[in-house]
């Protein structure tokens, strides 16, 4: 059937236009807090640097009885415990003097910002064990495990972070020597592979190193002869290196994150339907499930560290 027959007067297109009119202003709001031109094309008229402004914290939402609103108008549902959303801090609204977060849902989020451009890329920032403090959240709530990401969720935002950054600097032409040393880069990408042989960091925090080559180690293997390890960028992670048609879409961070928790519900619920237990049959053998379990814990600081250093 025609769409623009004149039975049904246009009332899908016009509320279509008017949520994309809400999107733009919304995109030039986030652009002016950013300091930077309403006019994507415009060029700033001094640069402001990332760690000047508003930081966007990807964050796990805590307890509440309804959720938080989500800020972009046209959403009409809140942001409910639990799930992943973004801060942004200190947000563009005020109130009475007090400049409170602005909490979106990640997919909202990324309607109004623009991740193929670093102003933006640079300003994510996961909260975890290191970087709570910069949030200004309550000390006691993040020891009670809100706030801060799953392993899983940390490193898969910070694999986008860099995946996405390396398509902006070769679509741009920006040659970034990567100053991550051998050792290090090693840990990152191959803990938790049986081929791998930790090596000595000189200087790293032991708790970290700890942390890195367990609950966050990216791979899952099930011994030497295994020749199908398990990877989590390999699984979840949506941005591809090297094609530059990544940063058109738009969601990446969004769809990555959701597919992490949707193996997450189909790994560990004691409650999945018929059709879920089939596609769990299908989707995960038992080395992804472990993989899986070990990797949605929360890694939470280091209290008895901070302590030994007396801070
Ligand atoms: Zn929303």
């Amino acid at each position: 059937m025609d769409s623009s027959s004149n039975e049904h007067p246009a009332t899908v297109p016009s509320e279509a236009k008017e949520e994309n009119e809400h999107i733009i202003q919304a995109t030039k709001s986030l652009r002016r807090h950013m300091g930077l031109p309403e006019d994507p094309t415009e060029n700033p008229s001094s640069a402001t640097p990332s760690s000047v402004g508003p930081t966007f914290w990807l964050e796990v939402a805590p307890p509440s009885i309804r959720g938080a609103k989500c800020r972009l108008d046209v959403c009409t549902t809140n942001i409910m415990p639990g799930k992943y959303r973004i801060a942004v801090n200190p947000g563009c609204h005020s109130f009475r003097g007090h400049q409170s977060p602005d909490y979106y849902h990640v997919g909202c989020f990324e309607k109004i910002a623009d991740f193929s451009q670093e102003d933006f890329v640079d300003r994510v920032q996961p909260v975890t064990r290191n970087t709570w403090q910069f949030r200004n959240l309550n000390a006691s709530s993040v020891l009670d495990g809100n706030y801060l990401l799953d392993a899983g969720a940390e490193r898969l935002t910070i694999s986008w972070k860099q995946a996405v950054k390396k398509l902006i600097n070769e679509r741009d032409g920006v040659e970034i020597e990567d100053d991550t040393s051998e050792a290090v880069r090693d840990l990152l990408d191959n803990a938790g592979s049986s081929k791998f042989v930790p090596r000595e960091i000189p200087d790293a925090d032991a708790f970290e190193l700890r942390l890195l080559s367990s609950t966050l180690a990216p791979n899952e293997s099930d011994g030497s002869e295994d020749t199908e390890e398990w990877n989590l960028f390999y699984e979840f992670q949506m941005v591809v290196d090297g094609d530059q048609k990544s940063l058109d879409n738009r969601h990446n961070l969004d769809m990555t994150l959701y597919l992490w928790r949707d193996h997450v519900t189909l790994a560990t619920s004691n409650n999945l339907s018929e059709e879920l237990k089939e596609r769990k049959e299908k989707e995960l053998n038992p080395k992804a499930i472990r993989a899986i379990k070990r990797l949605m814990v929360t890694p939470m600081p280091d209290i008895q560290g901070a302590f030994r250093r007396g801070l």
